[in-house]
Formats: structure tokens, sequence, C-alpha cells
């Protein structure tokens, strides 16, 4: 059932820049946003931040409240990440994007987020996204598994019509019949929002894939095809990691996708992470 003639008309103006603290994804910048899975501790955000630091990313990622499928795995500090995070944004300058799973956390999360993150699993949470449509902080709304791009769109515009234009849309991969990887990166959604909407658009290969040997040539694909940046994991010491280190980029790994992913925008006259 392709319907190739329905376009998206959004209900409110999306933005095509979309500013997050010192930054900006869209317009023509390539954001690098990366860090672990989750905040485990303070040595190992540290490092992990710094290491994306020296390397070229301008945003940090971590989780601090997980939404896992096994209630048994791992769950996130929860609260107790909050001095963790403070101290390393306050070391490295990095603006912090990181998951919010409840409307609850609103209050608390704003004083240290800079771009409240909806996971795959809570895209289809309307009162959590009108809740986001109240503030004008940044929503980094990941696709739902087994969302249509229409489904995914008009999630994003529970956010917009309640008043925050700030939106930007993650790839992250969804659920098909192959199972050599963890999800499919539909790319064909990246082109397709550049192509018919204005909301700026993230990758996320580390989700997208579950693979580290396909992290960077799919980051690589990403850069070619236009989208606005990527999301990537990177753990000091993957087989360690509470969650994802099967996919994690070591830090060493995440510095070559730097190098390669800058060979890709330069080519096309662009710059990934800070100029
Ligand atoms: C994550 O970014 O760590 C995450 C849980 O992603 P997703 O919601 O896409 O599964
Ligand atoms: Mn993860």
């Amino acid at each position: 059932m392709v319907n190739l003639n329905a376009h998206h008309s959004p209900v409110s103006a999306a933005r095509s820049r979309v500013k997050i603290g010192q930054t900006e994804i869209g317009g023509g910048n390539f954001a690098v946003i990366a860090g672990p899975c989750s905040v485990e501790s303070l040595d190992q955000f540290k490092t992990t931040a710094h290491a994306v630091l020296q390397a070229g990313a301008n945003l940090l990622r971590g989780g601090m409240f997980k939404m896992r499928t096994n209630p048994n795995s791992f769950q996130g500090l929860g609260n107790s990440a909050y001095e963790i995070v403070r101290i390393v944004k306050e070391q490295t300058g990095l603006p912090f994007v990181s998951e919010i799973t409840d409307p609850r956390q609103v209050g608390e999360m704003a004083e240290i987020v800079d771009m409240f993150q909806i996971g795959s699993r809570n895209m289809y949470n309307y009162s959590l996204l009108k809740e986001l449509g109240q503030v004008q902080k940044p929503v980094f709304l990941k696709r739902g598994f087994s969302a249509t791009v229409d489904e995914w769109l008009h999630a994003a515009d529970y956010v917009t019509k309640a008043g925050n234009p700030n939106v930007v849309l993650c790839e992250r991969g969804i659920r098909t019949f192959e199972n050599k990887t963890r999800n499919t990166l539909d790319l064909n959604s990246v082109a397709y929002i550049k192509a018919h909407t204005a909301f700026p658009v993230v990758v996320d290969p580390s989700h997208g894939t579950g693979r580290p040997e396909l992290i960077k040539p799919l980051a690589k694909a990403a850069a070619a095809l236009g989208a606005d940046g990527i999301m990537v994991e990177v753990h000091p010491c993957p087989a360690e990691a509470k969650s994802d280190g099967f996919q994690a980029l070591t830090p060493e790994q995440f510095s070559e996708l730097m190098q390669e992913v800058r060979l890709v925008l330069l080519a096309l006259q662009q710059n990934p992470g800070r100029a």
C-alpha cells in the first residue's frame, strides 16, 4: 500500500534549523551526537565525553532513564545520574541529549538536558509528546520501530501543535523480516523527510544496525545522502557496558568514523561536528 501522492501537511510550522545551546541542527550543519547508551559512572561518562569531544562530536548523549525491553535489564542510574552529567557538561561544554520516559521528569530534566530525546518505544506516547510541546527546549524524536513515516511525522506534529516547533527527527531503524541486523536502517525515510518536510533529520546507525562493523559505512551513507547528522553510541570498554555494549564503538573506532565522515562531507563541502 504505497501512497506516492499524499504528502505530509504539517499542522504547524516545523523549524528547519533547531538551536541546541550554542550549536544547531539543520541549516547545512552536520551534527554529531555521541556518547554512551547509558550514563554508568562519573569515570565512564567523563572518559567517553572527552573522547568524543576530541574526535569532533558537537553534542553529547547518555541515557539516565532507560526504556528496556526486559524489566530485569539495567534501567539507568535515574536521578543519581544528574550530578555526573552536570560535572561532565561543565568540563566539556557539550550540549546534552537524554531520553525522557515520563512527563513527570520534565521539570528536573530541563535543568540539565539541552534536548529531550523521545525513544522509539515512546514515539506513540501522545501525552508525553504534548507535554514536550509545552516547553521550548528541542525534542529529538526517534522513529518508533514499527512506525510508518506518516505516523512518525504525526507524532512530531503533536509536539509542534502543542507549541514547540523545535523538533529534530531521528531514523533509528525499523523492524523487518531481516535478522542479520538489529533493525533495518530505513534511509529512504531520511531522503523522503528531506524532500518533503522542513524537519531536520538525524540518522542513528548504532541502533539501526546493532553491529559495530556496520556503523561507519552507514554513517557515511547518512552524510552522503543529506541527513542533518548522526547519533552514535561510544563506550570506553564496550564489553563492560550496562546497555547496548554489543553495538558500541570504542573511542578509537569513533575517531576513525569521524575521519571518514569528514571526507564524505568534504566532497559535499560540509563539516562534521565543530566546524
Ligand atoms: C537509545 O538511544 O539508547 C535508545 C534506547 O534508542 P531507541 O529508543 O531508538 O531504541
Ligand atoms: Mn542504546
